[in-house]
């Protein structure tokens, strides 16, 4: 099975799951200070950029624009400009996706418990509108790597 369709088929699985998930938001559900609607997120984003953001999506590895940008500057949030990485923190994984060893500030991003797919991991969100950036992995003892998709940065070169 291609990855591709393999991704396919689990997001069905995902979409299934929905309503479920729908009543959690309703009880509980998070606020950010940045929100719009699905149509407001549609008209700013690129089809990429929306489904890695909104739809949780991941993009396809060694593929994202800046796997391999060495340039000096600001990572931000590709749909509210929340400061996220900076390029300090920036190292090549291997894994095909940008990864970093620390976020600017933790209060930039939120971590949550993500066990979908029968694995375990952290996802990482970003702090001001909720946007889905990737995940964060602990298995390497004292090296956290911040896996997140190019499709939900914005590089801003400098300082
Ligand atoms: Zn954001």
């Amino acid at each position: 099975m291609k990855r591709r369709d393999l991704l396919r088929c689990l997001s069905g699985t995902l979409l299934l799951s929905l309503p479920a998930m729908a009543v959690f938001a309703q009880d509980g559900g998070k606020r950010y200070p940045v929100e719009k609607t699905d149509a407001e997120w549609k008209r700013i984003l690129t089809p990429e950029q929306y489904y890695v953001t909104r739809q949780k999506g991941t993009e396809r590895a060694f593929a994202g624009k800046y796997l391999n940008n060495k340039e000096k500057g600001m990572y931000r949030c590709v749909c509210c400009g929340n400061e996220l990485f900076h390029s300090d923190a920036k190292f090549d994984s291997g894994t095909g996706w940008p990864s970093f060893s620390r976020p600017v500030s933790g209060r930039n991003i939120e971590e949550i418990k993500d066990t979908s797919y029968g694995m375990n991991r952290t996802e990482l969100v970003c702090s001001r509108c909720g946007a889905h950036l990737g995940h964060l992995y602990t298995d390497v003892p004292g090296k956290p790597r911040y896996s997140v998709n190019s499709a939900a940065l914005q590089f801003e070169k400098g300082h």
